[in-house]
């Protein structure tokens, strides 16, 4: 950070230091409180930190405010209203009222509901989050006071993915406080923490104006692979380009602003893919700035003539594009998934980690449901990406150890007899990364888990809620448990733990998450492995899955139902238009290139032979002969995906695309460079 960015960052966010200027002392106390804590907000202090927050706003030149919200559209939604208020003829005041900053109308119609909201009952309602500050969103011509809310219907039902995190946030605090009373620890602030690792494409705009696969898809349905991709390996951590620092340094200008922790920025695995990692935050933050991050790398991006893709798999045939969520929780500060160097802070760790063992075991199908998607499914499993089948990494000292408490007996790694939980202390666990697991969905990583399934475009919320729903459930179990006896605590703990680690280890796996084994395995082991949307989005309706999340109040069943529905519509609904723009760019501009070349050949061919020309000829049919077989397959499979989109089976118009795509691009090494219509990958993976 220059010294400049130091000034500027964080100064379009209405922070702690701006409220503490612009609220009278009591009022800015309460609202911090709520904001630091959590604390309910005193309604009563709406119209004066709606006044603070307005001079502010006004003196950062916005003109507007906005409810900032995150429909199950995937992105973020805004609806401006002026400041300005007309008093008379010709005369205007400037207006925002607490009413405005907590609560807003929106019309809710043409928001995914799954149901949820009846056509005759239009109306959503956005409530303000105050536990993530407002913040202003500059264009080129002013500014724009964006509130973050929650979005739901009039029924109170969430129509978000805020909604349902923080609820689950709740859940998950409260389970955390009860254990730590078990440990006999005060009352303090659950923090839950989460760092988003965001990858990510950029191509050229030129390429991008081009290509309308790119243009309506998000992704490259055609594209044969270039001589050299990724191979070489000599584009992860590579020196970056002078064009693309330029873009991130005013991404991160950007980001800084809004006090937004962009600390990390790499070349990728993939030729022209990038990562941007934040410091992590409070959860819920964490989740707003990513969204703000995607924005804010797609406005860059085309500000410096690029375009960001954040598609999971923009390009086949090298790697796809993850958003890994590093998690943990903290209680009054304290990372309670840091190993302590003390027997009581080791048994605290060890008893979270196996709560998280056995609500990953547990509810791995939920979790694996919330990676679901379109552009998720070509990644997951495929080339780099982590496999369908949800298992957790802990590293050789850590499994050692769980080992021990497992058997009771071994103890390689303490030098003792035994691995005594509130009595010995742990071994100190590397924190290098020569001991990541890369293959691995959910990897213990030092002081938090990864978790890398993920996709780029997602919003985290989701698999954070889940995450949290499923953690706050084991850890309540394990109270239960605990409360159920009565003898020493220790050896009670011990042997609690020893029988979750001897029931749960199914889900532990350290090997190659990327070989052709482990599929195997991993069925052998019960674990589930869930291949494509269709079928990640059902547990959903496990009725199992319906109780746990009402019995924490994250998702009624209603809501989970909407849930199913959206993401099932979503899906069919993405497929559909990629099965629709591969059909028509096979017939409108693949076709005709080819049967233009073919014919030009045929009339040489004919010329050839009618002039008695002695060479040439064998050379010219053999290449006709190629290009009209081509065309011929190209024919017959254009009209089966026509057939296949009209029937609105997605799985069967993916194996078409999949079906047509190899006669394309098979085509693409045969027509004439400078005919074939479409951007190739050579271009476009190559940035300069
Ligand atoms: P890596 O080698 O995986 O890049 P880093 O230590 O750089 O590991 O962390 C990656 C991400 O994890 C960053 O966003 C970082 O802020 C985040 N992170 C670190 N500690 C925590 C934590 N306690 N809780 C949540 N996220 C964390
Ligand atoms: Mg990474």
């Amino acid at each position: 950070m220059t010294d400049t960015s130091l000034k500027t960052y964080g100064e379009d966010v209405f922070s702690e230091k701006a409220i503490r200027k612009y609220l009278t002392k009591p009022v800015a106390a309460k609202l911090i409180a709520t904001m630091k804590e959590g604390k309910p907000l005193d309604p009563s202090i709406a119209d004066a930190v709606a006044a603070g927050m307005q001079a502010w706003a006004l003196e950062k030149g916005a003109s507007h405010f906005t409810h900032w919200f995150q429909p199950m559209t995937g992105g973020t939604a805004e609806k401006h209203d002026a400041f300005l208020e007309p008093t008379g003829l010709a005369q205007a005041v400037n207006k925002f009222s607490g009413k405005n900053l907590i609560g807003g109308e929106a019309d809710a119609s043409s928001f995914p509901s799954g149901g949820l909201r009846s056509t005759f009952e239009a109306r959503g309602y956005t409530a303000w989050d105050p536990t993530s500050p407002a913040f202003i969103k500059r264009h080129e011509n002013g500014a724009t006071l964006c509130i973050p809310t929650a979005f739901c219907a009039y029924t109170g039902a969430a129509l978000d993915m805020k909604t349902p995190l923080l609820r689950s946030i709740q859940a998950v605090s409260r389970a955390t406080e009860r254990l730590m009373q078990k440990f006999g620890r005060r009352k303090a602030h659950v923090s839950i923490t989460l760092g988003a690792e965001q990858e990510y494409f950029l191509v050229d705009r030129e390429f991008y104006m081009k290509r309308p696969d790119l243009l309506q898809t998000g992704r490259t349905v055609f594209g044969a692979a270039p001589a050299k991709h990724q191979q070489l390996d000599d584009h992860y951590y590579g020196s970056i380009r002078p064009r693309i620092l330029k873009f991130m340094t005013e991404v991160e200008d950007a980001l800084w602003r809004l006090g937004i922790p962009a600390k990390t920025r790499h070349n990728e695995v993939a030729p022209a893919q990038f990562e941007l990692a934040p410091m992590f935050e409070d959860i819920n933050l964490a989740v707003d700035h990513n969204m703000m991050i995607m924005e804010t790398l797609k406005r860059t991006a085309e500000a410096n003539g690029l375009v960001c893709l954040l598609h999971e798999k923009p390009f086949d045939g090298v790697n796809g594009s993850g958003k890994h969520c590093n998690w943990s929780i903290a209680y009054g500060g304290k990372n309670l998934l840091s190993p302590g160097d003390n027997p009581r802070d080791n048994a605290i760790f060890l008893t979270f980690l196996s709560a998280i063992i056995r609500a990953i075991d547990l509810h791995a199908d939920i979790l694996r449901m919330t990676t679901a998607g379109a552009g998720n499914d070509r990644r997951l499993g495929a080339n780099e990406a982590p496999p369908a089948i949800i298992s957790i990494f802990l590293g050789d000292e850590l499994s050692a150890v769980m080992h021990d408490i497992e058997t009771g007996t071994s103890g390689r790694h303490t030098g003792r007899t035994t691995m005594k939980i509130g009595v010995d202390t742990m071994p100190p666990l590397p924190k290098d990364s020569t001991d990541r697991n890369r293959t691995s969905p959910f990897a213990f990583t030092g002081n938090k888990f990864e978790f890398r399934a993920p996709g780029a475009s997602q919003n985290c919320a989701a698999s954070q809620t889940v995450l949290n729903t499923i953690v706050a459930e084991s850890i309540d179990a394990i109270c239960d448990k605990l409360d159920a006896r009565g003898g020493d605590f220790n050896e009670e703990l011990q042997l609690l733990l020893q029988r979750l680690i001897r029931k749960h280890k199914r889900v532990l796996f350290s090997g190659d998450g990327y070989g052709s084994e482990w599929p195997k395995e991993a069925a052998s082991r019960g674990l589930p492995n869930l291949h494509d949307t269709l079928e990640a989005i059902a547990p959903l309706d496990d009725p199992v899955n319906r109780a746990l999340f009402s019995k924490y109040g994250v998702l009624t069943e209603g809501e989970m139902a909407s849930r199913r529905e959206i993401a099932a519509e979503d899906y069919r609904s993405r497929i559909v238009i990629e099965g629709k723009v591969s059909l028509e760019i096979a017939r409108s501009m693949i076709r005709p290139v080819v049967a233009e070349e073919f014919s030009r050949l045929a009339t040489a061919i004919g010329r050839a032979k009618r002039d008695g020309l002695k060479v040439g000829i064998r050379g010219l049919t053999a290449l006709s002969l190629k290009l009209g077989a081509g065309l011929d397959d190209l024919h017959v499979k254009c009209e089966k995906m026509e057939k296949t989109i009209a029937k609105g089976e997605p799985r069967a118009i993916l194996a078409a695309m999949d079906d047509l795509r190899k006669t394309v691009d098979k085509l693409e090494y045969l027509v004439d460079d400078t005919k074939w219509p479409l951007p190739k990958y050579r271009e476009m993976l190559f940035i300069y």
